[in-house]
């Protein structure tokens, strides 16, 4: 079988001859009990940097021993792209929301043979999802592999904006000691109302995260979470999205990007958020409107927005949120630490493995199979495609 990879680009400076860390701790499970990816073999070192084209997924060895064929390549947007031009005979796409080939319908038909999409990491919403259902493609992805880093970078986004984090370092490397500067828009988070819209596995986690803070905690969620956890975190359920944005100084977006989520922070639903709100969005870019939230920051409706995603991905040159005021974005980064890789690269593996021995794919891993949503898909994604608009991509010009 041909199997396509499309990972992103090798450090400028060449891949790492050696690590900051020897070794990554050892995580033995899940908070709920699922076990962490466990493939029958493994051809790299914990740790290694797996998700750009030299890293492989550390899958090379693994695939050609067993007479398959690998190409990996970052060259994935715009017309004449190689990863289009290798689509055509794949009979699997491997892709990563941090750099995500976007598999829409147009190009799905370029490829009969296409049996799966293999998300290397969560979310799996640059594949057109209805176009996979109504061609029987099958769409899986790691669940739960980056959740936690995710959650920790959710603190880090919170703590560093409200504090002001990021004018406070650009301070001190300008060789200055302005503190009136530094601190003018400087709060403590302790004693704010901090809600997360959806309390999945990163929701939840990023809430029980910053509990220790003494702050209050919120959340909306399709499906209300266990009395005992209501209980534990002393959590306020709202019924609406609406309702919680009211109460809240910072919003924290945690639900996937489907049609019933894209656009959700619009002006309008901006508008009925408390004045100098914060929004932290790790979920995805299109859940939030990109002029409103621009707007938002200059008129003080807002007093921060951070986050990791946008749409598309890489962003245009020119995407307001590079420049916008009291911004804290980074590239995609969040779920693809160090130590993500190693437990995604492990989970595709596994995900092959079965595959090839035509064995059941972990259920929590499905997201569309045999022509409908299945598994996690069925649970938290719904009909339809959200990746209208991602040829935008091909404008990036690398610096
Ligand atoms: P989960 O599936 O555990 O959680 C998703 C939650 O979103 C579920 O509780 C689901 O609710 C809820 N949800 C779905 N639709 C809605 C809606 N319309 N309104 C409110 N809630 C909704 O996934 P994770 O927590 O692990 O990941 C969530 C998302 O975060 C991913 O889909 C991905 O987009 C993003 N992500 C980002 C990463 C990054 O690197 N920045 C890495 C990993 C994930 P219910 O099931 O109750 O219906």
């Amino acid at each position: 079988m041909k199997i396509l990879c499309v990972l992103y680009d090798d450090p400028k400076t060449g891949m790492p001859k050696s690590y900051a860390l020897d070794k990554l701790p050892k995580i033995d499970k899940y908070p709920d009990g699922m076990t962490l990816p466990s493939p029958k073999g493994r051809d790299f070192n914990e740790g290694e940097l797996l998700g750009c084209v030299s890293g492989e997924l550390g899958l090379r060895k693994f695939l050609e021993s067993n007479g398959h064929q690998l190409v990996v390549t970052s060259d994935k947007d715009g017309d004449g792209c190689r990863a289009d031009k290798e689509l055509v005979d794949s009979d699997i796409v491997i892709s990563q929301p941090f750099f995500p080939y976007y598999l829409t319908r147009e190009k799905m038909e370029t490829a009969p043979n296409l049996k799966m999409a293999i998300t290397a990491g969560i979310g799996s919403d640059h594949v057109d999802l209805q176009a996979a259902m109504d061609r029987k493609v099958d769409v899986v992805e790691v669940t739960y592999c980056n959740s936690r880093s995710v959650a920790e970078h959710i603190v880090m986004m919170i703590v560093s904006m409200v504090r002001d984090y990021h004018t406070q370092y650009a301070i001190v490397n300008n060789g200055g000691w302005d503190i009136a500067d530094a601190v003018q828009r400087s709060y403590d988070v302790e004693g704010m109302h901090i809600g997360t819209v959806a309390a999945g596995r990163i929701g939840l986690d990023a809430l029980r995260k910053m509990k220790p803070f003494d702050v209050h905690l919120h959340y909306f969620d399709r499906h209300r979470l266990p009395d005992t956890v209501e209980k534990e975190l002393n959590l306020t359920f709202h019924e609406s999205v609406e309702s919680m944005v009211e109460v809240c100084d910072v919003v924290t977006i945690n639900c996937p990007l489907h049609p019933e989520t894209e656009h959700l922070f619009d002006e309008k639903m901006i508008n009925k958020m408390k004045k100098g709100a914060y929004i932290v969005n790790t979920a995805r870019g299109k859940i939030c409107d990109k002029d409103a939230i621009a707007a938002a920051l200059k008129s003080g409706q807002l007093s921060g927005y951070a986050g990791d995603v946008w749409f598309p991905q890489p962003a245009p040159n020119d995407h307001p949120w590079r420049t916008m005021p009291h911004h804290g974005m980074t590239p995609h980064t969040s779920g693809t630490s160090l130590s993500a890789q190693t437990r995604y690269a492990d989970g595709v593996r596994e995900i092959l493995e079965c595959f090839f021995d035509k064995k059941e794919i972990r259920n929590q891993y499905l997201i569309v199979q045999n022509g409908e949503l299945a598994g996690m898909g069925a649970h938290s994604y719904s009909k339809g495609t959200a990746t209208d608009g991602s040829e935008e991509a091909a404008k990036y010009k690398k610096k």
